[in-house]
């Protein structure tokens, strides 16, 4: 998989300044973890952190400390403590909690054992202490595994701060197909938000001159497309389907390493489920799936998108900042283009029933975001990233709203 980007990145000629794949290696097969003490010895770590919670421990840090010993490999598992309400979160209290038990003289390797917020956590605190972080993911739930940017709560705020991204993934099937199936839903639902974040990739392109690269854009389409293509067997959480949808995660998080942004996995889709998780905090309610929210929102994003296409809404448009005249104009000069675009997102329909497929929520009230949340949202969630033209945007900032009520 790293050579294949590599070597694609390096015969591209799409006028990108491409980041190579530094990652030594990504394991996605059954028995993965216990390559892992081999991996460590070879590159010279002698002293290792593991980094779990309760269930991450059972599912994998637990016997990783075991194959340490056995090898002979010193090794200390530190466990993040859940929050007042049983949430294991980013936040400024885990990340002091975890740093205190990691000794800056004594630790040569630091491995996330864990799911996304474990990963999170500890590429922000290997990034601090200046230690390479190794993934060992227990659950195909998201695809900022292999991400240099962590996602962190500080001060009740999400914020993306700039981090490493690990030197290896180590992703076991043993385990990962044994990770709960609300895990498994979530990172489908991650990777479905793919069909909105690349068409508003493209728009933005259009409109705004956003930069773009057809590279970045084809490898997570293949990595959507062979995720779909599998839903039933990601439903079954068998072996097979559990590879693929792993590595569509990780070759989406590939994309955006080649990138050194996040614009073809993060779209309109994201920010409404951004705007929702804010408002969570805000709340202080328990905190969802990341993957959970985006499907969700995708099935939403493409309900507008395609009312905005059948109304005709590209050709009328008009901007009510004049800092817009020009991505106006260009909106309607590109309208079969980008209504084109648009005809190509599975309808909201369909993707409600590959969300069904795999078990995953397809309403907002399942997620508990009412509809007065939503529509608020909806008129919002473009301020949650002022640099991006996506459509949401343009359509919150036009004078002329269609007949559609968000
Ligand atoms: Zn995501």
């Amino acid at each position: 998989m790293i050579e294949r980007v590599n070597r694609l990145v390096a015969e591209d000629k799409g006028g990108w300044h491409y980041h190579t794949v530094t990652l030594d290696e990504i394991v996605v097969e059954s028995g993965a973890l216990s390559r892992v003490p081999a991996y460590i010895q070879n590159h010279g770590y002698n002293r290792v952190i593991i980094v779990a919670d309760d269930n991450t421990a059972r599912a994998a840090g637990n016997e990783l400390v075991e194959l340490l010993v056995e090898a002979g490999v010193a090794n200390k598992q530190v466990m993040v403590k859940p929050n007042a309400i049983g949430d294991v979160v980013a936040d400024e209290q885990t990340i002091i909690q975890v740093m205190l038990e990691i000794d800056h003289e004594t630790t040569d390797l630091i491995v996330a054992a864990g799911s996304g917020t474990i990963h999170d956590v500890v590429r922000f605190i290997a990034y601090k202490m200046n230690k390479p972080f190794l993934s060992v993911p227990t659950a195909p739930s998201v695809d900022g595994f292999n991400s240099k940017g962590a996602p962190l709560i500080i001060r009740g705020d999400k914020i993306t701060i700039a981090a490493s991204s690990p030197v290896a993934i180590f992703a076991d099937l043993d385990i990962l197909t044994k990770a709960p199936a609300a895990l498994v839903a979530a990172g489908f639902g991650d990777m479905l938000g793919k069909y909105t974040s690349l068409f508003d990739w493209n728009f933005g392109r259009i409109a705004a001159g956003e930069p773009h690269s057809r590279l970045a854009e084809s490898i997570t389409k293949d990595a959507l497309e062979q995720c779909v293509r599998q839903a039933e067997s990601i439903a079954r959480r068998d072996a097979e389907g559990i590879r693929s949808l792993m590595n569509s995660l990780i070759e989406s998080g590939l994309a955006m390493l080649i990138l050194g942004v996040s614009h073809p996995a993060s779209g309109a889709e994201h920010h409404l489920s951004h705007y929702w998780e804010m408002e969570y905090l805000r709340l202080g309610r328990k905190q969802l799936l990341h993957g959970a929210k985006v499907g969700v929102a995708c099935t939403i994003i493409s309900e507008l998108y395609h009312r905005l296409a059948d109304e005709g809404w590209l050709g009328q448009a008009l901007e009510s900042d004049p800092a817009d005249h020009e991505a106006f104009q260009a909106i309607h000069e590109h309208r079969e283009e980008i209504e084109a675009a648009i005809r190509a997102i599975p309808a909201p329909d369909q993707l409600k029933q590959l969300l069904r497929t795999v078990g995953g929520f397809t309403e907002p009230l399942q997620l508990g975001v009412d509809s007065e949340l939503l529509s608020r949202s909806l008129r919002g969630a473009h301020h949650i990233r002022p640099n991006r033209f996506t459509l949401l945007r343009a359509y919150n900032k036009s004078m002329q709203p269609s007949k559609v009520m968000v």
